[in-house]
């Protein structure tokens, strides 16, 4: 599925928001919902969900013409079919199509006349048959036309300058929008492949090309090979003046006898740009060959460059799509771009055995393909690119997601889906990350070789076919010789919430210290939650430090309460409740024993001290542990040698200052100047990974959170020389790296001539990677009259989808702009609504309240967009975690804000 994730980092996108983008096509006259929806023939009414078992495709013979010059497609569609009890009519899917010609052929050669209709919004279609038919094989036709969508959603036109181009995206429920069939993950069979586009134009799918025929009128006819048993959701299609980069072979290698061709697809004059992407691709892919034990499942690997921002990167088999960001860069592309890309190419390539050979029965299990691949990519990474610092990512994906899992309304990772509107919830943080998260703590567990034993095992048994995440529990047991982590992963996958583990060391008999732990579910200040209702199977591990040594003691927690014996002779001096941030867990400690760990916090593993960051900053907001020994903790952490470290303490900083008055802001900053600029200037020189990602990091912290004036001035002239303020712009001026936060700079101090320009020049710009920087330095602008002048340019549609949604976002966030974005949403709401792409409208319009912090607020957010609720359908879980998080803001606030001022006062 598309990696939202970079998504959310480019765009500053919360968590719980899942961004996708839209499907705008005309409204099809249908009903709103299943028991509106009587047909007069058939007395059964349209199924919400699965269309069950009745009737089944074997093989589809797929025929579109595709011309993205042109506002519609065409196909012709042959969906050979089992039918199992004789019938009169079939359910399958079909959205906003206008089909012209229907009719069943059965095995002898009838042809059976029939008529289509759509029944449901989401796409559940009926065909009748105008008399009943045996049980048996038949064949069904279809021939119709339909709009390309123009929100980077379904089969979708992307325009830029003159060129227009064709490209999709179909995971998880829109290749219903270019093709009638049967949409869902468990119909896994063989496709005939067939595109006719214009002459001139790049045209790709899943599989290779067999042959081309010329057609009347400059089109050609495309012939692909018959792919293996794939879902319908897994197919792509490219058309278009693209720039093809032929890239040769992947030569064969121990696991794998045959070559794979390799080739990039980009916008036309991009091409160029893909030669990083495409060099590193091989080494990747054998990582995951070596992993799996089997080869690369496709014949060809296309990288595919989408020339309009669609949400991250999609796995379609030999054809994987990405946005330009994370395809198009070069050996001197930021760090962080170069590694955003690394982790998304071995996360989609990951999918191509888990996910694509193996695909999940049903909806319910995609959190498990999306946990696999989120896991399964750092460790790739790792492998491929040793010093890149990937080891920890897993563990900071389950931490950041540990934020949603605390509130009462989140949910658990595997949940029921009855309903086509239920499916996009599944796409979600507490999928990938809590899930990844997961899954790395049972490999833990069980050992590295024996949990590979497992997935191998697994794959083995499904080759081709589906699975459920039962099946996936049973081989992993299995394959590993574990039975109890059956038990273990049922805890966390079937009940939300985050585990909180109380330690209490008791050194009473001196000669035999023991650990006494009690589970509860973790529960901020302000929650409902009740910290008694969940009990979790957790693989927990304790490192220690007593007679001298390090040592450290695991335990399977079965019960609520447990007495852990330490190995020791005395009582330890210090205790750490999570060794290497194996559990997916938080902790609490007596506040001695809290203050013992941040005074060792420079030589706790970086792991360890990232859990430690995580468990401190939730002991503070759940009122249990001191603003003082909060603070000083988070101070030692940032001084962390390990990057990421200071980076998590640095961002714990910047979010707890939401609880903070205009007036007690300059407080925060003072404080974070004092905290931060010596840690920062000991990066100056240093040159390796870690410290060339955490200087970019630092200087935005201290330039937009910490409002570091000093900073500011000299790289407002490069903003200026950039942008070409004052003559011809520079592009050598600023690295890749700083371009974002420099243009903010310039947006922010240089005034409205500065805004203007930089303005224009985003809104003129094909570059995708200038453009990405520009809009999010522009979203950053604080003076009332450019604030409107950037609202102007939102309303008249300068910004399209992701790029909309991500700078109204920004405006909402900060809280120097927060009043008066609200105020223009609400008087624009219908349109600005309108304008978030559709399919992630319902989740994303609800979270952009999520900048306020009060009672009052909360409860205005919960009408206004309740009052909203027809255009926003599916709205309600979104609204819930938003509501939810603002009280919980709002508690925090009222129970802590003035005790923090005064710890951050007392910064010398
Ligand atoms: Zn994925």
């Amino acid at each position: 599925m598309p990696c939202f994730r970079y998504l959310h980092k480019l765009l500053c996108i919360t968590a719980t928001a899942t961004v996708l983008a839209a499907c705008s096509e005309s409204a099809p006259p249908v009903a709103d919902s299943p028991a509106a929806a009587e047909a007069p023939t058939v007395t059964s009414p349209p199924p919400p969900g699965q269309l069950g078992k009745t009737v089944e495709p074997t093989l589809y013979h797929l025929e579109l013409t595709i011309d993205p010059t042109q506002d519609d497609f065409s196909g012709v569609v042959a969906i050979e079919i089992m039918v199992r009890e004789p019938t009169d009519h079939i359910w399958l899917h079909g959205k906003g199509l206008n089909v012209s010609e229907v009719y069943l052929v059965t095995a002898e050669g009838t042809r059976i006349e029939a008529s289509y209709e759509q029944r449901l919004k989401s796409g559940v279609s009926l065909v009748s048959l105008a008399q009943p038919i045996e049980a048996g094989a038949a064949t069904l036709h279809f021939e119709y036309s339909a709009p390309f969508n123009t929100a980077s959603f379904a089969l979708f036109k992307a325009v830029r300058g003159d060129n227009s181009y064709a490209v999709t995206q179909f995971e998880p429920i829109a290749a219903r929008q270019a093709f009638p069939g049967f949409d869902e993950p468990g119909f896994k069979v063989p496709f005939d492949l067939v595109v006719v586009s214009r002459a001139g134009d790049v045209t790709i799918t899943t599989t290779p090309e067999v042959s081309v025929e010329a057609l009347e009128d400059g089109f050609v006819r495309h012939l692909f090979a018959r792919t293996r048993p794939l879902p319908t959701y897994l197919l792509a299609f490219a058309v278009g003046p693209y720039d093809l980069v032929d890239y040769g072979m992947i030569p064969a290698n121990s696991i794998r006898q045959r070559e794979v061709a390799l080739r990039g697809v980009a916008a036309r004059g991009l091409g160029e740009r893909l030669a990083y992407a495409l060099e590193n691709t091989a080494g990747l892919l054998a990582v995951l060959e070596e992993y799996f034990a089997t080869p690369y499942p496709y014949r060809k690997l296309d990288l595919i460059a989408v020339p309009e921002g669609f949400g991250g990167a999609m796995e379609n088999p030999g054809a994987i799509t990405y946005d330009e960001y994370l395809l198009l860069m070069d050996e001197e592309s930021a760090l962080s771009q170069r590694r955003a890309y690394t982790t998304t190419h071995a996360h989609e390539m990951a999918h191509m055995w888990f996910g694509n050979l193996v695909t999940p029965a049903w909806w319910n299990d995609i959190w498990l393909n999306e946990a696999f691949a989120s896991w399964m990519m750092n460790k790739v990474s790792d492998k491929y690119w040793q010093d890149g610092e990937f080891d920890r990512e897993t563990l900071k994906g389950a931490l950041g997601a540990m934020t949603n899992d605390s509130l009462a309304s989140a949910r658990q990772i595997r949940e029921p889906v009855d309903r086509n509107d239920q499916i996009i919830d599944a796409f979600d943080g507490i999928t990938y990350q809590k899930g990844g998260g997961v899954l790395a703590m049972l490999e833990r567990y069980v050992g590295e070789d024996e949990f590979q034993a497992g997935v191998q095992l697994h794959m083995e048994r499904h080759t081709d076919s589906t699975a459920s995440a039962e099946d996936f529990i049973k081989n992993l047991a299995e394959g590993s010789g574990r039975s109890e982590i059956e038990a273990a992963f049922r805890s966390y996958i079937e009940q939300p919430g985050v585990p909180l583990v109380s330690a209490h060391v008791n050194c009473d008999d001196e000669q035999n210290p023991k650990l006494e732990v009690s589970q509860t579910r973790y529960a901020p200040l302000g929650s409902s939650i009740d910290p008694g209702d969940s009990e979790w199977r957790i693989p927990l591990c304790v490192n220690y430090v007593a007679d001298g040594a390090e040592k450290s003691t695991c335990a399977l927690l079965t019960e609520r309460k447990q007495s852990i014996p330490l190995e020791s002779d005395s009582c330890p001096s210090r205790l750490h409740p999570n060794a290497d941030g194996a559990g997916y867990y938080r902790f609490s400690l007596d506040e001695t024993w809290w203050n013992g760990l941040i005074a060792d916090a420079s030589v706790l593993a970086p792991s360890e001290a990232l859990v430690l960051t995580d468990s401190l900053d939730a002991a503070f907001r759940a009122g249990m542990v001191s603003a003082d020994t909060y603070v000083s903790g988070l101070v030692a952490l940032l001084n962390h040698e390990t990057w990421d470290v200071a980076d998590l303490a640095m961002g714990q900083l910047e979010q707890i200052t939401q609880i903070l008055d205009s007036s007690q802001r300059s407080a925060a900053q003072r404080a974070f100047r004092q905290i931060t600029r010596p840690r920062f200037a000991r990066l100056e020189g240093a040159s390796d990974t870690g410290s060339d990602l955490l200087r970019e990091r630092m200087q935005r912290f201290l330039i937009v959170i910490a409002n570091d004036q000093e900073m500011r001035k000299p790289l407002a002239q490069l903003a200026a020389a950039r942008i070409g303020l004052d003559g011809e712009p520079d592009p050598s001026a600023v690295a890749e790296s700083e371009l974002e936060t420099v243009l903010s700079i310039g947006v922010q101090d240089l005034g409205e001539a500065f805004f203007d320009l930089l303005l224009e020049q985003a809104i003129a710009s094909e570059d995708p990677l200038f453009r990405a920087s520009a809009t999010g330095a522009l979203a950053r602008v604080e003076d009332p009259v450019l604030v409107g002048k950037l609202q102007d340019s939102l309303l008249t549609g300068a910004f399209k989808g992701t790029e909309f949604s991500s700078i109204v976002f920004r405006q909402m966030v900060r809280t120097a702009t927060t009043e008066a974005t609200y105020s223009w949403i609400r008087e624009n709401d219908t349109v600005v609504f309108g304008m978030i792409p559709e399919f992630f409208r319902s989740s994303q319009v609800p979270a952009l309240g999520g900048a306020f912090c009060s009672n009052e607020r909360a409860d205005e957010w919960q009408k206004f967009i309740v009052s909203s609720a027809d255009t926003l359908p599916g709205y309600e879980r979104s609204l819930a975690q938003t509501i939810e998080s603002i009280q919980l803001c709002a508690a925090l606030k009222q129970a802590r804000a003035v005790e923090l001022v005064e710890v951050f006062n007392s910064i010398e």
